[in-house]
């Protein structure tokens, strides 16, 4: 295990059977030989930057029906809201006012928010703060609406493909198509967007094997930032009473997607913060190095209920995060910080 590790420390890749063999091993006796590798990674390509985004979630209503997911369609039993363009634009202001220069904005896929919409809040977002970055988490649109958007001004996008494995993604996502979800990666990359993927981990059926094609998919794709979080199943869901992804298994992965990215953006997840109340301490030593605290306004506080317990985070609140980020030995960067890989092409 020890060796494995190392190669991969120093090669950044490996091959199939060795990354399945160090899930396999990897336990409590030897993980912090895995994070100290991650860690000394980050700080070599990032040195000790911790990114903030500010997260507004701006709509709770979704076409969609995740198994897993709170906002899903069918889920009755929740408040619906959604902003107005007036006050995502406030909100933004709000959060650039206290420092952020990333918004990532976040919904359910919500047929309100139709192409005109959305194109006229990215215009005038980009507009009010030109230097600041615009991610959008919004799910899937046709190929046209993403160039759209971002001659609008989108510089990101945030679409995780939420599970590598066919037979699990057809499971969990009725009426919706595993080819369409990865087609929509690659549209994304190749309009020119900085590209986040990624899964959720504890997925009934989810087995080691699966999570090694997770992380070579990755490898192969790529991409800017990697969004990874343990399952949270919510109680008006399908999933209901099973099993919660563990906290210590998405370390152990995002360890390793440093491993084999190194120069991607990682955050740690908000589930992951959900669960562990050290969370973002934890993640950042095991190689992330992005936080994305939750700036959504009183009026739709808790209802953005993709699983429940799930902490805003004040817009105002900076100095608890700085406190928390230094702790750890890290230093907060307020600047856009664009990942390394769209830098070098520019
Ligand atoms: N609708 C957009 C999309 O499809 O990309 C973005 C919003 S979606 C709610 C954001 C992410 O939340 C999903 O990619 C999914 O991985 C995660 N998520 C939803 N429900 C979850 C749960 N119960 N536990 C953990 N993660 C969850």
């Amino acid at each position: 295990l020890r060796d494995l590790l190392r190669q991969l420390y120093l090669e950044n890749q490996l091959a199939s059977k060795d990354i399945l063999y160090i899930l396999n091993k990897v336990d409590d006796s030897n993980k912090e030989i895995l994070f100290n590798y991650a860690e000394k990674t980050v700080l070599k390509t990032y040195q000790k930057k911790v990114y903030l985004r500010a997260l507004l979630e701006f709509s709770n209503y979704c076409r969609n029906n995740c198994y897993y997911c709170g906002i899903r369609n069918n889920n009755r039993e929740i408040k619906r809201y959604r902003l107005s363009v007036k006050k995502i634009i406030k909100c933004c202001l709000l959060a650039y006012q206290h420092g952020y220069r990333t918004f990532v904005l976040q919904s359910g896929e919500d047929d309100f928010f139709k192409e005109d919409i959305l194109i006229k809040l990215l215009q005038r977002l980009k507009s009010n703060h030109p230097e600041a970055a615009i991610t959008l988490s919004i799910g899937e649109y046709p190929y046209k609406s993403y160039q759209r958007f971002y001659q609008a001004g989108a510089d990101r996008f945030l679409l995780r493909h939420e599970s590598i494995s066919k037979e699990l993604y057809k499971k969990y996502h009725p009426d919706m198509s595993y080819s369409r979800r990865l087609q929509c990666l690659k549209n994304l990359k190749k309009i020119g967007y900085q590209v986040g993927a990624g899964f959720i981990v504890g997925l009934p059926g989810q087995t080691n094997k699966i999570l090694t094609e997770e992380l070579l998919f990755l490898k192969k794709l790529n991409p800017d930032m990697v969004g990874i979080g343990p399952l949270i199943p919510h109680p008006k869901t399908p999933l209901a009473g099973s099993q919660t992804g563990s906290v210590d298994k998405t370390l152990l992965l995002l360890s390793l997607i440093r491993l084999l990215l190194p120069e991607t953006l990682l955050p740690v997840t908000t589930a992951v913060n959900t669960l562990d109340k050290k969370g973002w301490e934890k993640g950042l030593k095991a190689g992330a190095n992005v936080i994305m605290p939750v700036i959504s306004p009183a009026i739709s506080r808790g209802k953005y209920e993709i699983y429940q317990n799930k902490g805003n985070t004040d817009v105002s609140n900076l100095s608890e995060i700085k406190k928390r980020v230094e702790r750890s030995g890290f230093k907060i960067d307020m600047s856009r910080g664009d990942s390394l890989k769209c830098l070098k092409t520019k």
